[in-house]
């Protein structure tokens, strides 16, 4: 039987499979700043407090694991929205919304991508060069042509708006335009309000179709400060989707624990959708994984471990502050030939190095410092034990 006879290897992912060199790197010293996970300044991911009270509360409810419905946990559904568009929204009383729980943010960009294209016959995507590489591959499984509007500009290490505006407003009418709604990976540069202005006003001119992924929200201001984009849009009446992931902000990255919204003209349009999201749904998963929606529902349900979970996210933001902060003085007292303060003004997880990839490959091979090809780290990898080292590193590998 010849059938896989011919069957190319589909290339590694170029993050995870960095994962897997560090893990099996033996050296003491290794730093892992590849992966977008936040960990402690013990270099390990949190279990939060909070969710392991709604452990324990879970384990002691002992419910049956028996299939949920194919939009997900409802109250799941309701809190998404709420961290959206805030507590009395005009899109939650109206009803104008709709909300699937998904298999992280990941599950709900597919959601979209399958939703457009199979039920609209979308066929055209646009994302940020660079992007999130699994942006590009969701689109093009689904069936789209993906192009790429650009966005950072290397030389100076900002946002290339002007470029970026020209590039959206060419595209075709009625085009995906995938945004990332707070903590642009990779770049972590976000734009600022008068940006986010100026390009909403291009998308409803140009007809363009917005799907604003926040798989960050709570990582670079706080919870409403990251949505604003998402409010920005909501107040402006379109139609649009969003995104959203837990695997950050709760910490859960394995549980698999997220949601598609989808923004309507009217409850009716949005009843509609939902029919057609949960379509999507049945025929590619069935229902959604119960356990971490039944984590999230629980401390979001309760005032006081609500309060507490906030907490908890601010304290893992204000650590990456503090990384930012520490990074750009050790490079200094390192003597870096160039100035690493941009890391400071830099939003959530990420930053944007500017190391070539043989930069990054030497840091590999001479310091077992691991980051992404594209010049990429993540900042919540830094610890006090680790800056010092790593900003050597750093230092030396420009010379
Ligand atoms: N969007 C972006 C921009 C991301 O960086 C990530 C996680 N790396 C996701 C979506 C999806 O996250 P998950 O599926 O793990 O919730």
């Amino acid at each position: 039987d010849k059938l896989f006879e011919k069957i190319p290897a589909a290339p590694e992912d170029p993050i995870l499979g960095v994962g897997q060199q560090f893990k099996a790197d033996p050296r003491a010293e290794k730093v892992n700043l590849s992966v977008g996970v936040y960990q402690t300044e013990e270099g390990k991911i949190p279990v939060l407090n909070v969710v392991r009270e709604a452990e324990t509360r879970l384990y002691k409810a002992n419910k049956p694991h028996g299939y949920g419905p194919i939009s997900g946990n409802p109250d799941v559904d309701h809190y998404i929205q709420e961290l959206l568009f805030g507590k009395d929204s005009e899109v939650i009383t109206s009803k104008r919304a709709c909300t699937v729980q998904s298999l992280g943010g990941t599950g709900a960009i597919k959601l979209a991508a399958d939703l457009l294209h199979v039920v609209l016959g979308k066929n055209k995507a646009a994302t940020s060069a660079p992007t999130w590489g699994n942006h590009n591959t969701i689109f093009k499984q689904a069936g789209y042509e993906v192009s790429h509007y650009r966005y950072y500009n290397k030389e100076a290490g900002t946002i290339d708006f002007d470029h970026l505006i020209g590039d959206i407003r060419a595209l075709e009418s009625g085009t995906v335009v995938v945004l990332h709604a707070c903590c642009h990976n990779p770049t972590g540069l976000d734009f600022s309000e008068e940006q986010w202005k100026t390009l909403l006003d291009v998308i409803v001119e140009r007809g363009l179709t917005p799907l604003l992924d926040i798989a960050y929200q709570g990582f670079d201001k706080g919870l409403d400060e990251d949505a604003s984009s998402i409010r920005l849009f909501a107040k402006a009446g379109i139609s649009f989707l969003v995104s959203s992931s837990f695997s950050k902000s709760f910490s859960l990255y394995g549980e698999r624990i997220g949601g598609l919204t989808v923004v309507t003209q009217n409850a009716d349009e949005a009843a509609r959708v939902l029919s057609q999201v949960k379509q999507m749904a049945r025929a590619n998963y069935s229902n959604p994984p119960l356990y971490g929606a039944a984590l999230v529902a629980t401390v979001l349900g309760d005032p006081k471990l609500r309060a507490e979970w906030e907490q908890e996210l601010a304290a893992m933001r204000n650590r990456i502050r503090e990384m930012r902060e520490l990074l750009a003085e050790a490079m200094k007292k390192a003597g870096s030939p160039r100035d690493f303060s941009f890391v400071t003004k830099q939003d959530g997880m990420f930053s944007f190095t500017g190391f070539t990839p043989e930069q990054i490959e030497r840091l590999k091979k001479d310091y077992g410092i691991y980051a992404v090809a594209n010049g990429r780290i993540c900042i919540a990898g830094l610890n006090h034990k680790n800056i010092e080292y790593v900003a050597k590193a750093f230092t030396a590998v420009q010379k």
